[in-house]
């Protein structure tokens, strides 16, 4: 299939194009930024499209950053009338699930310290694990003796994840009545260096092959996401909603799974040719550079 570049349509087909969204879900990483780089003219972009009467709201699948620093960095990129509850996160994910579901408290989180601090806000009873000195492999036992029952075990993305909550969370999930809650299922992460991440998923990989127990994944691209943001943001028609992302493994399929346009920027982890080697069903339905295209689309 030949997937159109937005600035290679025709002016009727680019105002045709234009017409055919009232929102705009934008991906962060790759899209807004590059790790902590940013990336050009990506506020300008946004203003543009809401300057043309779009909602624009952000859907990032990670959850490691504090709330201010979120609200602070789509402030200093220059994106207008912009509010912490114009983006979402993992953390945010299950804190609305955990609620919707009156998932059984306390529950205990591997999650990093702003994840927890998001639910802890919304009011869950969140339990962790701290690293204590000398803990060894014959002593883990003991430590995570787990005494208190949970009502689900959240895995997100977490920097300081260790060996202690690893085990504490495969004995938690021993347990069939405790629910179990994925955050970010990205396969890979690339750093612009080239150099791979263990990530979130690889983690949750292992504990996956150790209890027999699959998550309920609620960051991209689990349809249930596209639910909770159909709650939220009160979209209506997602046809009329257009997903913009840079990872054809959790956007494309995440805004093709939830019945939205699809746009694919070559801005952070595709390469294009990817892109073209994609089976026809996993194509974006159109693709740019890189969300700044929108400033050129509208002066033309
Ligand atoms: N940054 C890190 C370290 C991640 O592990 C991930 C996803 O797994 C992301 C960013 C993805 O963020 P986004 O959904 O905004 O591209
Ligand atoms: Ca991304």
């Amino acid at each position: 299939r030949k997937v159109p570049h937005i600035l290679k349509l025709s002016a009727k087909e680019q105002k045709e194009f234009v017409n055919s969204f009232d929102v705009v879900l934008c991906d962060c990483d790759g899209v807004m930024w590059m790790a902590s780089s940013p990336l050009p003219r990506t506020g300008e972009a946004v203003n543009a499209l809401k300057d043309d009467g779009k909602q624009v709201f952000f859907v990032s699948n990670n959850s490691e950053r504090p709330e201010e620093e979120y609200v602070n960095k789509f402030i200093r990129i220059g994106v207008k009338d912009f509010q912490a509850n114009h983006i979402m996160h993992p953390a945010k994910s299950m804190l609305y699930y955990i609620k919707k579901h009156n998932i059984k408290q306390p529950v205990f989180s591997t999650c990093s310290a702003d994840g927890n601090d998001v639910l802890r806000r919304g009011g869950v009873d969140v339990r962790t694990l701290d690293v204590k000195e000398g803990v060894r492999l014959s002593n883990l036992e003991e430590i995570t003796e787990p005494e208190q029952k949970m009502g689900a075990v959240l895995f997100d993305i977490n920097s300081n994840l260790n060996y202690v909550q690893m085990t504490a969370a495969t004995r938690y999930l021993a347990d069939k009545d405790c629910d179990f809650l994925l955050g970010a299922p990205d396969p890979r992460f690339r750093l612009g260096t080239g150099v791979m991440l263990p990530i979130c998923n690889d983690f949750y990989l292992i504990l996956k092959r150790l209890t027999g127990r699959e998550a309920t994944i609620v960051g991209k691209p689990s349809v249930l996401l596209g639910e909770i943001l159909k709650d939220i943001y009160k979209l209506d028609n997602p046809k009329r909603c257009l997903f913009v992302g840079d990872s054809l493994a959790v956007d494309i399929p995440f805004g093709l799974n939830c019945g939205f346009q699809t746009l694919l920027v070559l801005s952070g982890c595709t390469p294009i040719e990817e892109m073209w080697q994609a089976n026809a069903e996993d194509q974006p339905h159109f693709y740019a550079d890189g969300i700044a295209d929108f400033i050129e689309l509208y002066a033309n």
